[in-house]
């Protein structure tokens, strides 16, 4: 049945002790309109576009939540988190709400879809803006390699949501095998429920970690081992893609590892190491050289929760030898982390690993370094030194002192000086050429191309940095069929040159340079 929503607009929230989840029904919006079809997640259902498209109406009132589908029993989890570093208690989905899970596998989740018991003071909904944002982000970070959520479908409403200025609403339809988070095991934790700490560990264990052996409590060491590996690879695919998240706070880190919650992130335009990209984030707690360091922070969060269940008491602390296990799994992030970016940079750079091991002090960091004194585009950087083998091998001076000017118009050009130049030509000619030269035996023209052809698929050259996103956000206002264009664009075709006819404008313009109005664009969390 419905669950009557209370019309008071600011309610202080309701405990909700004892479980991890409440049902919740979607609120009726007025107009829902299909605006997007991600194919490759309609797949993961067992579905195509054309299933959605067929009765355009029909699938606007499903995937806004006007329509219940028939066997779902929508619900809203329970959660709480540590925010900015600040214990906030219980959260929970306060705008997102969980329809079912489809084959065992995918939990389907409407964001955007109305109040549930845990919206506290704000409203339920999300606007277009943010929504569009997340729907693109997370297609085209699954196309770059990285872990993370799905996305359905996008619906435009005509609702119109109160922020800053009065918005349209939206409902974007979201995949993940689960949307526990670490503060889903904090919540619990804090009231001293630890035997609902447990069951929600066995459930995930049972369901998501099932190569986990269940020999006694030993068992949630070895969860919390595996999250600590998941989020280090995760992490490490962020930094590689120049991928700044924003907000990770406990209750947006997904206990499966996978990145969720698609709020004011960013891509990297210039390398920055103290990029913010949260407008809502002055201090730089999660600016993007931060985010290696503030997940480890967040696992020790969830080590907590878990160290209770090891052993036979959960009113006392953990004994020294569950301290020892604990301990011992968070200390492995740091070479987790540390291997895995070095194997996703050696890609980017075209290094075999067997060949250096050294390859991160002596020839990526020192590259880094110079994109970082430059403030240089950090994608347009790395997808252009893919032509750089071929013109080591031609011994080509003439083209690589253009390569090293066009570094330089994608630079800050107050950053970058003759000085900076000539240190990229040594780079080039002095370390990075000897080091290829290394592992080729010689770098002839051949070896070269074909180096060229793998780093295209380690390096996009289609990105959604913020500029692509905002742009894409102000054309599916009059034109929607753009939005589709758009993650067409940045999934199927990310690392190629060549496009379809129907992409090729769009893709000249998102590969060009940043427009002067897009330059540090920052969002807020007020989506
Ligand atoms: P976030 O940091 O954006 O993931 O959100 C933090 C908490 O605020 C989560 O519990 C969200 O469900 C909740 N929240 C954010 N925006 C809204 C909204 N418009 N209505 C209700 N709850 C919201
Ligand atoms: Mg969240
Ligand atoms: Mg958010």
């Amino acid at each position: 049945g419905e669950i009557p929503v209370p019309q008071t607009k600011f309610r202080a929230s309701r405990q909700v002790r004892g479980a991890l989840w409440s049902w919740a029904v979607p609120t009726q919006h007025e107009n829902p309109k299909l605006v997007g079809v991600c194919p490759s997640g309609a797949q993961l259902l067992g579905l195509t576009s054309d299933d959605f498209w067929r009765d355009p109406l029909v699938a606007a009132a499903v995937w806004s939540g006007n329509l219940r589908l028939s066997g779902s029993h929508p619900w809203a989890h329970c959660y709480g988190g540590h925010q900015f570093g600040v214990w906030a208690d219980q959260l929970g989905d306060g705008r997102a709400i969980s329809l079912g899970q489809v084959n065992g596998s995918w939990e389907v989740q409407l964001k955007g879809a109305g109040r549930t018991p845990y919206s506290r003071f704000a409203d339920g909904y999300a606007v277009r803006r943010s929504s569009v944002r997340e729907y693109l982000a997370a297609e085209h970070m699954c196309a770059l390699g990285v872990p993370t959520s799905r996305s359905l479908s996008l619906v435009f409403t005509d609702r119109v949501v109160e922020r800053e200025e009065p918005e349209l609403g939206a409902v974007v339809t979201r995949l993940a095998p689960s949307w526990v988070r670490f503060g889903s095991f904090e919540l619990p934790a804090s009231r001293g429920d630890f035997s609902l700490v447990r069951k929600l560990a066995d459930y995930v264990i049972r369901h998501h970690f099932a190569e986990l052996a269940f020999d006694g409590s030993g068992v949630y060491i070895q969860l919390l081992q595996a999250v600590v590996e998941r989020t280090a690879a995760m992490v490490a695919a962020w930094q590689a893609a120049g991928f700044c998240h924003g907000v990770m706070n406990t209750d947006n880190m997904s206990v499966l590892g996978l990145t969720i919650d698609y709020g004011p992130y960013a891509f990297l335009d210039a390398y920055d190491p103290d990029f913010i990209c949260n407008h809502s984030d002055p201090a730089g707690r999660y600016a993007f050289s931060e985010q290696p360091r503030v997940a480890l922070w967040n696992l020790v969060k969830l080590a907590g929760p878990l160290s209770r269940l090891v052993g036979q008491n959960p009113d006392e602390d953990a004994s020294p030898e569950t301290l020892e296990a604990i301990t011992k799994a968070l200390n492995s992030f740091g070479a987790m982390f540390s291997s895995k970016y070095a194997e996703l940079m050696r890609r980017k750079l075209g290094l075999a690993s067997e060949n250096d091991s050294d390859d991160m002090a002596t020839v990526v960091q020192p590259l880094l370094d110079l994109l970082e004194r430059g403030h240089t585009d950090y994608p347009f950087a790395m997808r252009a030194l893919c032509d750089v083998p071929l013109l080591l091998a031609r011994n080509d001076t003439m083209g690589l002192d253009q390569h090293i000017d066009a570094l330089a118009a994608r630079s800050d050009c107050t950053r970058v000086s003759k000085e900076w130049r000539d240190d990229m030509r040594t780079f080039f000619v002095d370390v990075y050429g000897p080091r290829l030269t290394k592992q080729e035996g010689v770098i002839d023209e051949g070896s070269a191309l074909a180096l060229g052809v793998g780093m295209r698929l380690a390096n996009p050259r289609h990105v959604l940095r913020n500029w692509v996103a905002q742009d894409i956000i102000d054309r599916g206002d009059s034109d929607a069929a753009s939005i589709d264009q758009a993650l067409e664009l940045l999934t199927t075709h990310a690392f190629d040159d060549a496009v379809p006819e129907h992409l090729k404008a769009m893709a000249e313009r998102y590969a060009g340079p940043v427009p002067k109005w897009g330059e540090g664009l920052q969002c807020s969390e007020l989506c």
